[in-house]
C-alpha cells in the first residue's frame, strides 16, 4: 500500500503496552480532522530504516469520541510492518491515512434484537470501538461479545470490557452486554474451551449466551482470522443467516484481517 504525502498525517505515540511477546497495544495522538465510524479501520504507515514506508490496515479500538487513537497489534515474526511497528516507542511518529475505511459498522443492519460480536485475537479491536459508542446500546437489546484466543494471557482489554457497564452513559444498559471468552489451547476458569465454530456446532455458545442464533433476531459481526470467518459463515448459512448487502439486507457482516 502507498499513500502520497498529503494523504496522511503524522501522529505521535503516547503509549505502548506489551501484553505478551507477540501482542501489544498502542495509543497515538489523533488529528482533529480524522473522522471514523466505530468498527472502521485506519491505514497506518511506518518508515523503515531504508527510508521507505510500509502501510497496513488497523481497526480502531478507541471510539470516534476519544481524542486519541488506540490500536491492538500482533507481532508477526519477520512481518514487514509489525517488525517495524513493534520497535516504536513513546514519542515516535506513526503515519495515519487521512481517510478511514471499512464496512464493519452498525449501519450494515437495518434491524435485529441481539448483536453477536464474534472475534479471534486482535479481531476484537473494532468491537471495542463499537462498544464504546453509545449507538450499539440503543440499537440492540442484547450484545454478546465473544473473544477467542489460544492462551488466556492473550485476552486483552479485560479491564476495559469489565468497566464498560460502569461508564456514566452506559450504566442503564450494562445488563445488555454478555462477555464470553473462549480459550482454545488450555483450560481457563470462567472461559469456554474450544473454537467459535465448534461452540456454535455443539450449541455451547448459545447455551452460554442464553439466547438462540436465529435469522429473525440475531445480527452477527465476525472479525479476525479468515478461516474462522469462512467456517462460521457456512455454519450461519445453515441457520439461514446471510451476508448483509446494501441491495439485500441480511444478518451477517465480516472483516477479514488477512
Ligand atoms: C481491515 C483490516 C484490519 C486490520 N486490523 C488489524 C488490527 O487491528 N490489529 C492487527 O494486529 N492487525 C490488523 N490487521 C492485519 C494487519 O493489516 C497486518 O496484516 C499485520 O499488522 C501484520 O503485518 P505484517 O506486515 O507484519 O505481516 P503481513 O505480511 O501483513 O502478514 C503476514 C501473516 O501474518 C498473519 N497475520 C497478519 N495479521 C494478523 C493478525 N492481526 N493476527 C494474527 N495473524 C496475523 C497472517 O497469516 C498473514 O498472512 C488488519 C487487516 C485488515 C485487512
Amino acid at each position: 500500500m502507498t499513500a502520497s504525502a498529503d494523504k496522511f498525517t503524522r501522529q505521535t505515540l503516547l503509549d505502548v503496552q506489551p501484553l505478551t511477546p507477540n501482542l501489544f497495544t498502542l495509543r497515538a495522538t489523533r488529528d482533529p480532522g480524522f473522522r471514523f465510524r466505530s468498527g472502521q479501520f485506519a491505514r497506518l504507515g511506518v518508515t523503515k530504516a531504508d527510508g521507505s514506508t510500509v502501510w497496513r490496515a488497523y481497526s480502531m479500538v478507541s471510539s470516534p469520541f476519544d481524542e486519541f487513537l488506540e490500536f491492538f497489534s500482533i507481532v508477526v515474526p519477520g512481518g514487514e510492518f509489525t517488525s517495524e511497528l513493534s520497535r516504536l516507542e513513546v514519542g515516535d511518529t506513526l503515519l495515519v491515512d487521512r481517510q478511514a475505511f471499512g464496512y464493519l459498522t452498525l449501519d450494515r443492519f437495518v434491524d435485529g434484537r441481539d448483536l453477536w460480536l464474534l472475534s479471534t485475537g486482535t479481531g476484537i479491536a473494532p468491537f471495542l470501538s463499537i462498544l464504546q459508542d453509545f449507538e450499539v446500546w440503543e440499537k440492540f437489546e442484547r450484545i454478546i461479545l465473544v473473544y477467542s484466543v489460544r492462551e488466556a494471557r492473550e485476552l486483552a482489554y479485560q479491564a476495559l470490557i469489565a468497566e464498560l457497564g460502569q461508564r456514566d452513559y452506559l450504566v442503564e444498559n450494562a445488563h445488555k452486554l454478555q462477555f464470553i471468552a473462549t480459550v482454545t489451547r488450555e483450560q481457563h476458569p470462567g472461559a469456554l474451551s474450544g473454537r467459535i465454530t465448534t461452540l456454535i456446532e455443539n450449541g455451547e455458545l448459545e447455551r452460554a449466551a442464553g439466547v438462540a442464533l436465529t435469522p429473525e433476531h440475531s445480527r452477527v459481526m465476525l472479525c479476525g482470522n479468515p478461516q474462522m470467518i469462512d467456517d462460521t459463515r457456512k455454519l450461519l448459512k445453515q441457520h439461514d443467516m446471510h451476508l448483509s448487502l446494501s441491495r439485500r439486507p441480511g444478518q451477517v457482516a465480516v472483516e477479514n484481517f488477512w
